[in-house]
């Protein structure tokens, strides 16, 4: 453990930390916290601190809403970018019940599960996230618009790129933060941005994604843009992705996935890994691609996956590729997933998928080359080359009632996760749209 109880104690005293926020993530994948006093810290520390549940999306339950919060003292953070006196901290926590047992809706106890599953048979999961995004301004009122200078660049009088700087601010904060930045650039659609996060095992993972998301968002706010992980904010221009370079090593850290003696340098486990996450894709989908919105972002011709199916090369079109780094660098990188979906419901799904191709000793099928949205439908379907589900509905229906993802949620999840699906879906469906204005109102 980086912190002991007295550590925390100790470092809020010398910094001059005034409140504490405990931070959890609802199911939906949203930051929720409860801010404490300095003078509350020892009663947090306790795992004394409380809050009422039902006031949480998806937490709701009948009898009890009295809800503990357990921090994590490895993850005590101090905000960079609060005032350096009366500084602000915080301690991602887990969720408890009144009876001291983990509460079965917090998505960070279905993540630690298949942690442990995959524990017990002698892996850990590590994960390093591409986080994709736009910057974009934000109107008089302060109103978040799609709008962003970069496109209007035959105004600009100087060639100041706001963006970069932001971007460049948001790294250094994360430094600040302790975090590992393993590369940062200019993304393809004017507006967006790309921040690489170094690999670390699948818990720190999702936490880093979850605080990485609050950072952008608050740093661009103080540039006056407004940061967004909306999956396809604007038709006509690549979507925000966020790739996950996924591998398994040992306790030592000895990458699993490698072996020179494999023509791809891929180790079988690597291959059964692979094979588990394309049986289960489908299902899965809605937990990587949460939002009516992120199926936009799924068409072809915009370097996001539409087929279920593994290329060994650089292939930006297929659903895995393998980045070519091999040795102890040795992953595969699922590019289906945005920054909409829940970190720990997604990454639980995809390590329980993974396990799941491995201790069924799945065999991978063959991999498609070349550019997969130029092949004619007939000819990927011969070859057995499935569709990812093209609408929420599509991903709804995949979901429903399948035993494996019940597996990896629990059932107190699962149906909650359904149950507001099926409503975004519904609400959805009932709106006429301005694209439908457009083509229909005067021809019909
Ligand atoms: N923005 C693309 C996406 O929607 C990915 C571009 C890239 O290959 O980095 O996934
Ligand atoms: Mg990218
Ligand atoms: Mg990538």
């Amino acid at each position: 453990s980086k912190y002991s109880r007295d550590d925390i104690i100790r470092i809020v005293e010398e910094e001059d930390v005034e409140f504490i926020r405990l931070q959890f993530t609802d199911i939906f994948g949203m930051l929720k916290n409860v801010a404490v006093t300095a003078g509350q810290l020892a009663k947090a520390l306790d795992n004394r601190c409380m809050f009422d549940g039902s006031a949480i999306e998806g937490f709701v339950r009948i009898d009890e809403s009295d809800m503990y919060l357990h921090p994590d003292l490895n993850t005590f953070e101090i905000f960079p970018w609060r005032p350096q006196q009366g500084r602000v901290a915080r301690l991602i926590c887990d969720v408890y019940n009144p009876d001291g047992t983990p509460f079965k809706g917090d998505p960070r106890y279905v993540l630690k599960r298949a942690v442990k599953r995959a524990a017990d048979m002698g892996y850990v999961f590590q994960v390093g996230p591409e986080c994709e995004f736009f910057l974009f301004h934000a109107d008089e009122e302060g109103c978040p618009t799609t709008e962003t200078h970069e496109r209007a660049g035959y105004f600009d009088v100087s060639p100041i790129d706001l963006g970069e700087n932001v971007r460049r601010d948001i790294v250094l904060t994360l430094e600040e933060m302790g975090f590992e930045v393993e590369a940062s650039h200019h993304e393809i659609a004017p507006g967006q941005h790309e921040i690489d996060l170094q690999y670390t095992d699948a818990l720190k993972a999702a936490d880093h994604i979850m605080t990485f998301k609050m950072a952008a968002k608050t740093i661009a706010k103080r540039h006056g843009l407004h940061a967004t992980f909306m999956p396809k904010p604007k038709e006509g221009v690549n979507g925000s992705g966020m790739h996950i370079n996924m591998s398994l090593c040992d306790a030592l850290g000895k990458n699993l996935f490698a072996d020179e003696k494999d023509p791809l340098g891929l180790s079988g486990l690597a291959y059964r890994f692979m094979a588990g996450i394309l049986a289960h894709m489908k299902e899965m989908t809605i937990l990587t691609n949460p939002i009516v919105n992120s199926y936009k972002r799924l068409i072809p011709g915009y370097d996001a996956p539409i087929y279920i199916a593994w290329s060994s090369t650089s292939n930006r079109s297929s659903l895995i590729r393998i980045p070519s780094p091999r040795g102890q660098s040795t992953r595969i990188e699922l590019r289906c997933p945005d920054s909409a979906m829940n970190p720990y419901l997604a990454l639980a799904a995809c390590l329980q998928a993974g396990l799941d191709g491995i201790e069924k000793n799945l065999t991978l099928p063959p991999c498609v080359e070349g550019n997969l949205f130029g092949m004619e439908p007939e000819e990927l379907k011969n070859r057995g080359v499935e569709r990812i589900p093209e609408t929420l509905g599509d991903a709804m229906e995949a979901y429903a009632g399948n035993l494996f993802i019940k597996d990896v949620l629990g059932e107190h999840i699962y149906v909650k996760y359904l149950e507001a699906k099926e409503q975004e879906w519904r609400d959805f469906r009932s709106q006429v749209t301005n694209w439908e204005i457009g083509q229909y109102l005067y021809k019909y």
